[in-house]
């Protein structure tokens, strides 16, 4: 079945039947077939779509505008670099990815802004770099960066970095421990440090989908109630029918904790351990979502692209298109919810454009973004009070 092939497969096959459908012919499409991930690049974009897949609509007034809460940034052309180079697949275009590039894909798809994700940043001076591109490109709503809450630093960074309003949270997943006997404790030390994380209003991102990582997650939101808690990418966790039970068992006492959210994201993804099936049947999907949708709710569930990672996987427009069918059958408020207003309560991203939808009341407005080389008059070096000392929050 057309749902069942590997991504090699299916990409070769959706290759030559979209060529077929637009009348290119035969000898064409057959020479269109992709080699390889690189080939894609030039004559597709991103991947070729789907010919059945369900597209984003296109751009008209009185749309959902929609920011995408789940984008990577990077650029191996610095001298100094740490890493992450994209998925599988974007990785052999070896190219950087910037706001701009991502910006000419995802407009079209009616998408009017965007949160970068750490992709496993290394060195703390990333931070800097993700606040300084997307400063420069107002399509760039916020960040999620990458401080070690298991660091004796952990407290001067996020005094640092919390002073730009940009900066909105940060991703890290390695708070807990696992003994021999399989029982999961949360480290101490980082608790107390991610409790600070509340403290400064910003949100932790968890990534991926793992069942230690699910449980991990309930035992902190109970550590921790005031910590907006992301679990990104729940969509790609495909149970197998030995831990069922126990996914079911962990969804439900996730849905239990108000502070946790989560990224319907990657709803396109390889199947692990399937030869890197990537499933585009929608029935497939849609009982996934909706299961995930009711038991989150409305209010906890935010909309992503994971690109470039996605990249080679599924298009920008396929991912928006996917999601848009699936909130068909929703009300127009739940739509507004999931495409842009939760992640504006839960990252509180700051607009930064007139096409950018105005955030719902916060409980304190966003500050505006510091003057451009500006350093004077924001209260001086933090010092490592902790995140509320220095005037009880951010700037
Ligand atoms: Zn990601």
């Amino acid at each position: 079945m057309a749902n069942k092939m590997s991504r090699r497969q299916f990409l070769g096959t959706a290759a030559i039947t979209g060529a077929a459908l637009s009348g290119m012919g035969n000898a064409l499409s057959a020479a269109q077939a992709p080699q390889g991930a690189a080939d894609w690049d030039e004559k597709n974009g991103p991947a070729p779509a789907a010919p059945d897949a369900p597209q984003a609509l296109p751009l008209q007034p009185g749309a959902v505008p929609i920011i995408d809460s789940h984008i990577h940034l990077f650029d191996q052309t610095r001298p100094v670099f740490s890493g992450y180079t994209g998925g599988l697949f974007y990785r052999q275009v070896n190219k950087p990815s910037t706001p701009a590039a991502y910006a000419a894909l995802a407009r079209p798809a009616g998408i009017v802004g965007a949160i970068v994700v750490e992709s496993a940043a290394q060195f703390i001076d990333d931070n800097l770099w993700y606040l300084e591109v997307c400063r420069d490109n107002p399509f760039m709503v916020g960040v999620s960066g990458n401080l070690d809450p298991g660091s004796t630093d952990f407290t001067k960074y996020l005094n640092h970095f919390h002073r730009d309003p940009l900066f909105r949270a940060i991703r890290s997943s390695r708070f807990y421990t696992k003994d021999a006997g399989g029982k999961l404790a949360l480290n101490p030390t980082q608790v107390a440090n991610l409790k600070l994380l509340a403290e400064a209003d910003l949100a932790l991102d968890t990534a991926n989908p793992s069942m230690d990582l699910m449980n991990a997650n309930v035992l902190l939101a109970d550590a921790a109630p005031d910590l907006r808690i992301i679990m990104d990418h729940l969509p790609s966790f495909d149970p197998t029918p030995e831990n069922q039970a126990a996914y079911d068992a962990v969804i439900k006492e996730m849905a239990a904790r108000p502070n946790i959210f989560v990224k319907l994201t990657e709803v396109y993804h390889p199947k692990p351990g399937d030869n890197g099936i990537i499933v585009k049947n929608y029935e497939f999907l849609r009982e996934r979502l909706e299961y995930l949708f009711q038991a989150f709710g409305e209010d906890r569930v935010m909309f992503g692209t994971d690109y470039p990672n996605s990249y080679g996987v599924a298009t920008i427009p396929e991912e928006v298109g996917l999601m848009q069918q699936f909130f068909s059958t929703k009300t127009r408020a739940q739509q507004e919810k999931y495409f842009w207003q939760n992640s504006s309560r839960i990252y509180k991203w700051v607009k930064r454009s007139d096409d950018q939808p105005t955030p719902l009341a916060q409980g304190k407005p966003a500050p505006p973004l510091p003057a451009r080389g500006g350093g004077g008059g924001r209260g001086g070096p933090g010092g490592p009070g902790g995140p509320g000392a220095p005037g009880g929050g951010r700037p």
